[in-house]
C-alpha cells in the first residue's frame, strides 16, 4: 500500500530503502554538518526483491583495485564497532567470522593474476598469503587440489558478517533521527529549464514531490531510475543461485568461502551447514520478477564440482534455496557513484555486481559526505565516478564472485 509523504519537498530523496540508501540516510544523520530533511522512498517495504535481503553476507579484501580493497577494510572497521556506532542501546554486538576467502587457481595465467591482485591488496595492508596446493592441503586436508596450482586466503577480517543487523540498525536508528521511509515508488522525474536540476519526483501515488539532491539506490533497478533523468548506466539484474545444504559428515575445520575455478563457491555456515553459490555461464540480463531455480543447474553442474573438490560433499542435503539479483555493472563490475556532471544534484549508488553488502558503510559515508560538503573528507571514493562511465574508461575489477 502507498503511503503519502509528510511534506512536498525534501532536501535529499533517496529512492531505494534497502542497504545502499539506509546507510546513506543513516550517515547523512550521523553528519553534524547536515541538518537538511531526508526521504527515503522503497518500492517494497518487505524488500522482497532487493539484493540485500538474497545475499550471501561475506566481506574480503581480495579485490584486484586498492579501493576495493580500502572499501572493504572500513566496512570490517564499521562492523566490528556497530554497538558504539549506531546509537541503539538494543543494537547487537557484531564480529566477523574471519574464515577467509579460497580463491583457487588451476592455471598459470589465474595463479598470475592472484600474485598481481595480492601486490595490490599488501599495498594497502590487507593480509593476504599465497598457498602452493601443499600447503592448502596440510592446512585444508578436505579439498583436492590435484588440478589446483596456487590458493590465496586472508583470515584477518575476511569472512561472514551480519547483514541483516546492520541493515535493520541503519533503518531504526535513521527513522528515530526523523529520516522519513515512504512505502511508495518514483516513477518519473522533472528537471528545470536547463536540463542541469531534478526538481521533483513523482510518485506512483501521483504526488509530485520536490527535491534538494536525489540519491539513485535502487539496486537492479538503477538502470530504470537513471532513465527517468534521460540518464544511460549499464547496470542489469543477473541472477545468482544460493543452496544452502548439510553435510552427513561435516568438516572438521571452518570451510573457507572457497571460490572454485569453476565459479562455483560455497562456505561455512555453521552447524554443519553450508552456503553455496554460483550462476550459468549464459547470464543475460534477467527480468525485475524472475526468481526461478534452474534445478538442473545444480545437480548436474554445481553438485558434482563441489563433491570433486570437496569429497565429503557426496552426501549432502539441500535445505534451502534461493535465487537474487546481481546490480551488475556491465562495463567493468564496479561500484558507479558520485554526482552526474550535468545533472549535478543527481547522485548515483549502483552497479555493486556482488560486493555491494561490504561497500554499503564506505559507500554510504561517501555519498553523505558528497551530499554535505560537495567533495569526499574520508575515503576518496572519486576511482568509482559516474564520469568513467560516460567516457566509456572501466575500472576493471577482476575479482567478481
Ligand atoms: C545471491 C547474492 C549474494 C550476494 N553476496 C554478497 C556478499 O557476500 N557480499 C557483498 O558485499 N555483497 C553481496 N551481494 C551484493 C549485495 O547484496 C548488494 O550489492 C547490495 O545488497 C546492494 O544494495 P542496494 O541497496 O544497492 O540494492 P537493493 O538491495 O537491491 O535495494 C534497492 C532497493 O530499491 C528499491 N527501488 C527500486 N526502484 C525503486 C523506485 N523506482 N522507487 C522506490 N524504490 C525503488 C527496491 O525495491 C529495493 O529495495 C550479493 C547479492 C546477491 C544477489
Amino acid at each position: 500500500m502507498s503511503e503519502t509523504p509528510k511534506q512536498n519537498s525534501y532536501d535529499v530523496v533517496i529512492v531505494g530503502g534497502a542497504m545502499m540508501g539506509s546507510s546513506t540516510a543513516w550517515f547523512l544523520t550521523e553528519n553534524p554538518d547536515f541538518d537538511g530533511s531526508v526521504l527515503v522512498v522503497e518500492r517494497d517495504p518487505t524488500y522482497a526483491t532487493a539484493s540485500t535481503t538474497h545475499t550471501n553476507s561475506c566481506m574480503r579484501q581480495q579485490f584486484s583495485t586498492e579501493i576495493n580493497v580500502r572499501v572493504s577494510q572500513f566496512a570490517a572497521e564499521f562492523v566490528k564497532d556497530f554497538h558504539n556506532r549506531i546509537g541503539l542501546e538494543s543494537a547487537p554486538k557484531l564480529g566477523i567470522r574471519s574464515f577467509g576467502y579460497m580463491y583457487l587457481a588451476d592455471t598459470e595465467d589465474f595463479a598470475e593474476t592472484l600474485r598481481e591482485s595480492i601486490a595490490v591488496q599488501h599495498a594497502a595492508g590487507a593480509a593476504t598469503k599465497l598457498m602452493t596446493p601443499e600447503e592448502i592441503k596440510r592446512d585444508y586436508p578436505f579439498y583436492t587440489v590435484d588440478d589446483i596450482v596456487l590458493g590465496s586466503i586472508n583470515t584477518v577480517d575476511e569472512g561472514f558478517w551480519d547483514g541483516t543487523a546492520v541493515f535493520d540498525g541503519w533503518r531504526r536508528s535513521a527513522k528515530a533521527r526523523g529520516v522519513e521511509y515512504l512505502s511508495n515508488e518514483v516513477v518519473a522525474m522533472t528537471k528545470n529549464a536547463q536540463g542541469t536540476r531534478i526538481k521533483s519526483v513523482t510518485l506512483k501515488s501521483g504526488e509530485v514531490i520536490a527535491c534538494g539532491k536525489l540519491v539513485n539506490a535502487s539496486g537492479p533497478r538503477a538502470a530504470r531510475t537513471a532513465a527517468m533523468a534521460g540518464i544511460d548506466i549499464p547496470v542489469e539484474p543477473r541472477k545468482r543461485y544460493s543452496w544452502v545444504f548439510a553435510a552427513e559428515k561435516p568438516l572438521d575445520r571452518d570451510l573457507p568461502l572457497t571460490i572454485d575455478p569453476s565459479g562455483v563457491h560455497c562456505r561455512e555456515n555453521g552447524g554443519g551447514t553450508y552456503q553455496c553459490g554460483g550462476h550459468t555461464d549464459d547470464d543475460p540480463a534477467v527480468a525485475f520478477d524472475d526468481f526461478s531455480m534452474d534445478h538442473d543447474f545444480w545437480q548436474d553442474h554445481v553438485w558434482p564440482i563441489l563433491a570433486t573438490r570437496i569429497p565429503q560433499f557426496e552426501a549432502i542435503k539441500v535445505t534451502s534455496e534461493w535465487a537474487g539479483h546481481y546490480a551488475y555493472n556491465i562495463l567493468d563490475h564496479n561500484a558507479i557513484t558520485g554526482a552526474h556532471p550535468e545533472i549535478g544534484n543527481f547522485f548515483f549508488l549502483n552497479g555493486f555486481s556482488g560486493h555491494g553488502l561490504q561497500q554499503s558503510p564506505a559507500m554510504g559515508r561517501g555519498t553523505a559526505e558528497l551530499l554535505t560538503y560537495g567533495e569526499y573528507r574520508t575515503l576518496d571514493l572519486s576511482p568509482f565516478d559516474y564520469q568513467r562511465i560516460a567516457r566509456n574508461e572501466p575500472l576493471i575489477e577482476k575479482a567478481v564472485i
